[in-house]
């Protein structure tokens, strides 16, 4: 992932750095390079246009050209920008004052949710927490079997009652069951679809206003690029997320989500999906991921 990025973002650094004394125009030219780069990163166009904008409006002044080494000083106020853009600072789960913690799972078929479900499942049980995994997508065949394997995997229970019953009423009662198994976080992977349906929005909205989730995290495959973040546009519209899990960032994708889905939603990437092994869940960290873009 980044690697095209990367690369081309220290070409148009070297230009600068080869240069000693900075003009204006040489900053402007080698943020057109980097605006470039950005857009084939499948970066979002309006969150390109408001970064290249801000990255400017810090470089261009006087105090940073006429700095001993201004080609890093445009490097550094790029790389405080793209931390700022992916929202500062991690983000972890938010957890109930009082336990059970419930976690809702939602996001497009295919994303990634039951796999990221158990991966959370998992972590969470590393950290001594006691987790249940709610299986409310009752539509997709084999989904609670899926879950099932991956909960049974973990070593952590499945709450299911198979698929002739309302995900409201699963959720519902498994909040129940959490409570008289003393479980004190709550995951509900929920159904999804192929593409953003009404109805689909319709259930995700009533199972929320039931649970009342303490975090409804959206999960979005990153490898489908532009579409990532129309998809938590869309969500975050219809629903209302506290966060997202952007999966599959060891695939071949050009990493343009990571970078616009806090921008474009004002929520959070608050885990990433590196692999399909059920460890492979790292929390996301702007700094870190924008060292790494930066090369
Ligand atoms: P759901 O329909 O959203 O519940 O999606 P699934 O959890 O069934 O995942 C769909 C496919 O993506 C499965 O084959 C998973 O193994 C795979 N997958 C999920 N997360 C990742 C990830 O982070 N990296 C990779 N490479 N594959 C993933």
């Amino acid at each position: 992932m980044f690697e095209s990025l990367q690369e081309r973002l220290q070409e148009a650094f070297k230009r600068l750095r080869g240069k000693g004394k900075l003009t204006e125009s040489d900053v402007t030219e080698a943020l057109r390079e980097v605006r470039l780069a950005l857009l084939e990163a499948d970066v979002n166009f309006k969150v390109v246009k408001s970064f290249i904008a801000r990255v400017k409006e810090r470089a261009v002044g006087q105090e940073v050209l006429e700095t001993l080494n201004p080609a890093q000083m445009v490097i550094k106020i790029v790389y405080e920008e793209l931390v700022t853009l992916m929202g500062g600072a991690n983000v972890g789960l938010t957890m109930a004052d009082r336990p059970p913690t419930i976690i809702m799972l939602c996001g497009l078929q295919g994303a990634g949710k039951t796999t990221h479900a158990a991966k959370l499942a998992l972590r969470l049980k590393k950290e001594g927490k006691k987790p249940l995994l709610v299986a409310a997508d009752v539509y997709r065949p084999a989904a609670i079997k899926q879950l099932q394997v991956l909960g049974e995997q973990v070593g952590v229970p499945v709450y299911a009652e198979g698929d002739q019953v309302s995900p409201v009423d699963i959720a519902q009662r498994a909040f129940d069951y959490a409570a008289q198994e003393r479980r004190d976080v709550i995951i509900v992977d929920t159904a999804g679809r192929l593409t953003i349906d009404e109805e689909l929005m319709e259930e995700l909205r009533q199972i929320k206003e039931r649970l009342k989730p303490h975090d409804t995290l959206l999960v979005i495959d990153a490898m489908i690029g532009q579409d990532a973040v129309t998809t938590a546009e869309h969500f975050h519209g219809k629903l209302g997320i506290d966060g997202v899990i952007l999966t599959k960032l060891d695939g071949d994708t050009r990493g343009g989500a990571a970078l616009s889905v806090r921008e474009v939603t004002g929520r959070p990437i608050k885990f990433v999906g590196v692999g399909e092994k059920l460890d492979a869940l790292e929390p996301f960290h702007p700094d870190r991921m924008a060292s790494r873009i930066l090369g």
